[in-house]
């Protein structure tokens, strides 16, 4: 087999012949449906209200079901509708900002603090997958950092030593002579592998925790919105919903990038960055062979990055920010256009490889890009992954129902000041102007 894909007359765009395509997340396209949650019964008093299911939502779910508690997940949308069923499926170690940038920011003691809760992040992923028996393809393939330009792999070898030196972590450093076994492209400059790392099928993830949520004794409602919210006092609140109201003790809001009006105070610390991503169609297992042959999960150094990993059933994932624009079917396609032309650039051999899926979700950006937890007016909340939830959601839920149970030393981040975002009122008009700076970084840098 050539390593270029024959030329493919459904191919994708500007052909009239796009119907093919599905802007839908391949992974809840390709996970089990689960039952309809749309139709249970909201009303009267319950111990602990969650707002949104996703993988922070339905963790805390779980958890807080375990130790007994009377739990009520109330989702807009449907379960996993959120970021948690449109990312990159990726769960790897590392803050947002970087081990060496949280090192000249909080000092050693507190970057590695942080770290390591990354690092039990993962294990948790790990358990919950191996507990509950979900069926998600997890493997710790491990993490591919990709030096985009000559000088960046001197910050990936800095990396390493820093890593070595104050977590004892072994990494891996790949020179541009021999990156020919861990990726089919020529566009890189060396890179950087943490083989503990993983990947999972996130639609199958998200769905089988709501499933061992709701084994757990936790109801989860779709289509139930919280339009409203009204403290009685203390940590107790009424919530509203179209499909009737009720009186809980605690509240925890999970609802990250796509927080609203009704919890306006995380609202205005959280900024929503669309983030977009192509699938291909199946390329077969020779093909991924010769993209990825260790399966990693791979990201560029730029600040406007590229990642990218192979799917279970043998396709390329390949994401990033194209735009910084809100998603919907228009700009999603137009960042599928964007991103196309990316992977192209990286992957040659897949010029005519035909698009099935594209599809946008929003990034929870914190002022700092750290994760932000605690308790504001009453109200629990945990938010602010930065593009790094798969693996901190779902633990954060876990912590989360620890600290609803009175242990508040069970949050990480407890420690952080969450600022809010300056001139942020609610709808994020500063997106372009943040993607200018850093597109002018990445040129510059
Ligand atoms: C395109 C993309 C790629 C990503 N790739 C990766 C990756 O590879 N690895 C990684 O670690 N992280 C990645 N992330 C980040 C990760 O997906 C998120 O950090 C994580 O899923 C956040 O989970 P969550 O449960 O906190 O929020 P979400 O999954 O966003 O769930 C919030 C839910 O709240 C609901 N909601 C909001 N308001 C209300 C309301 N008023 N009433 C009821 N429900 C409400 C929403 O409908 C939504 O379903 C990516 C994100 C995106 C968008």
């Amino acid at each position: 087999m050539s390593d270029t894909l024959p030329a493919d007359d459904s191919s994708t765009w500007s052909d009239g012949r796009r119907s093919a395509m599905k802007f839908t997340p391949y992974w809840l396209d390709t996970a089990p449906k689960g039952p309809d949650r749309s139709g249970t019964e909201i009303g009267g008093r319950v111990g602990v209200a969650i707002v949104g299911a996703g993988l922070t939502g339905l963790s805390a779910a779980l958890h807080l079901a375990r130790k007994g508690a009377d739990v009520h997940v109330f989702e807009r949308e449907t379960v996993g509708w959120g970021a948690s069923g449109r990312n990159g499926g990726m769960a790897t170690t590392g803050m947002a900002i970087g081990f060496r940038d949280a090192i000249d920011r909080y000092g050693v003691d507190a970057a590695k603090a942080y770290y390591l809760a990354y690092i039990e992040a993962l294990d948790t992923v790990e358990k919950l997958v191996a507990d509950e028996g979900i069926d998600c393809h997890f493997a710790r393939s491990g993490k591919l950092v990709l030096a985009a330009k000559p000088a960046h792999l001197d910050g990936l070898r800095k990396t390493q030593a820093a890593l070595a030196d104050h977590l004892g972590r072994e990494t891996h450093l790949v020179p541009k002579s021999e990156l020919g076994a861990e990726i089919g492209s020529g566009s890189y400059h060396g890179g950087l592998i943490d083989p503990r790392c993983g990947g999972l099928h996130v639609g199958k993830f998200v769905k089988g925790l709501a499933e061992a949520a709701a084994r757990a004794g936790a109801t989860i409602h779709e289509k139930a919105p919280v339009e409203q919210v009204k403290r009685l006092g203390g940590t107790k609140h009424e919530l509203v919903t179209p499909r009737g109201t009720v009186q809980a003790d605690q509240v925890l809001v999970a609802t990250s990038g796509y927080t609203g009006r009704p919890f306006r105070w995380l609202q205005v610390r959280i900024a929503p960055v669309g983030s977009f991503i192509i699938v291909t169609e199946p390329l077969g297992e020779e093909v991924c062979d010769r993209l990825l042959p260790n399966r990693r999960m791979a990201s560029t150094t730029k600040n406007l990055l590229h990642y990218f990993r192979i799917t279970p059933d043998h396709r390329l994932l390949f994401g990033g920010r194209a735009r910084f624009a809100m998603s919907s079917p228009q700009s999603d396609e137009k960042s599928g256009q964007i991103l196309r032309k990316a992977m192209t650039d990286a992957f040659p051999q897949l010029a005519h490889a035909r698009i099935d899926y594209c599809w946008g979700g929003l990034v929870d950006m914190s002022m700092d890009r750290m994760v932000h937890a605690g308790r504001q007016d009453g109200l629990y909340y945990s938010a602010g992954y930065s593009g790094h939830g798969v693996q901190m959601a779902t633990h954060m839920g876990k912590q989360m129902a620890e600290y609803l149970d009175g242990r508040p030393e069970a949050n990480p981040w407890r420690d952080l000041a969450f600022t809010r975002i300056p001139g942020h009122f609610g709808p994020p008009w500063f997106l372009p102007f943040a993607g200018a700076y850093y597109k002018f970084r990445d040129l510059i840098g």
